[in-house]
């Protein structure tokens, strides 16, 4: 069991708080954490929490998407089947050219696909990812990509280098999301936006699954953020708020059933097919509930 470090909260820096929930690791290590409400600023976030040294130890090796040399049947066929549903990026590339974002830079791109995509579809794309293998993938895919953590290398980037910062299920890992905004915004050009998706712990997916959300993902994500504390971050970093709504993500509702019931993950021969079954109805079910994952736009002013 690793030693476990108590902290402020991460918004406003109170040490006031109480306990929200206590939940487990149901992905990996099955050990328990807890989730504390601010008494000040009211964001939800793990507490005590594992060490930004120690937390390395709880991203097992199917965690993150893995950039292939080759790709596998698997994946093609997954890949496939994709292309009959609607497709978020495309969603991402609208409000870039609405924004007139030509330069954009992804934070955790993991394998790099969506830094491939927009590439393909005429931006200029660079990436910042923490894991070696994936930036090196990434490079011998025609991207450059700087390795290491934003908040680290920054004096390697010249500030007011991109029109759109993007991150994709990244921010609620943050250790200094106040900082990490901080260098975010020395990055963007006057105008530029920041795209953010992160699970939304005031969604009806998460009442309804509780401590068996997959959305919390302890002790991965740091902070639990909702609708109101994602904008209040944002707008407190000097950010203004161009849109906020739900974001489809049928994963999430479907892992968090397997932990409801399985206290785990399903393996993929039954994963699959229901993951495919649950996001065919999944315009429905966003209509009637909407989602777990928020999406987040705001704008450097
Ligand atoms: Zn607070």
């Amino acid at each position: 069991m690793t030693e476990l470090e108590y902290t402020h909260c991460p918004l406003c820096e109170s040490e006031d708080y109480k306990t929200y929930l206590q939940g487990k690791d149901y992905l990996y290590s099955q050990e328990d954490f807890t989730v504390v409400r601010c008494e000040q600023c009211k964001l939800l976030y793990t507490n005590p929490r594992v060490s930004v040294e120690e937390i390395t130890r709880y991203y097992f090796s199917d965690y993150l998407p893995r950039a292939k040399k080759k790709r596998s049947i698997g994946n093609r066929i997954r890949s496939r089947i994709g292309q009959y549903f609607v497709d978020s990026r495309h969603e991402l590339v609208k409000l870039l050219n609405s924004n007139n974002g030509k330069n954009v830079l992804e934070i955790g791109p993991g394998a790099g696909d969506l830094l491939i995509f927009l590439k393909e579809q005429g931006f200029q794309v660079c990436g910042v990812e923490l894991d070696t293998n994936n930036a090196h993938r990434i490079r011998e895919r025609g991207i450059s990509c700087y390795l290491g953590d934003l908040d680290c290398i920054v004096n390697e980037i010249a500030p007011q280098t991109f029109d759109a910062v993007v991150l994709c299920h990244v921010f609620e890992h943050l250790y200094h999301p106040k900082q990490t905004l901080k260098t975010i915004y020395s990055l963007l050009n006057e105008g530029g936006i920041v795209y953010i998706t992160l699970p939304n712990i005031e969604s009806k997916e998460a009442k309804l699954f509780g401590k068996y959300w997959r959305g919390l993902d302890l002790p991965r994500h740091t902070v639990h953020y909702s609708a109101h504390t994602i904008k209040k971050i944002l707008l407190n970093s000097s950010f203004s708020i161009v849109q906020s709504g739900n974001h489809n993500f049928p994963s999430s509702f479907v892992e968090s059933i397997a932990f409801c019931t399985v206290k785990g993950k399903w393996p993929p021969l039954l994963y699959y097919p229901l993951y495919y079954l649950w996001k065919i109805f999944s315009p429905l079910h966003c209509r009637l509930m909407g989602t777990g994952v928020l999406r987040i736009v705001a704008r450097k002013v």
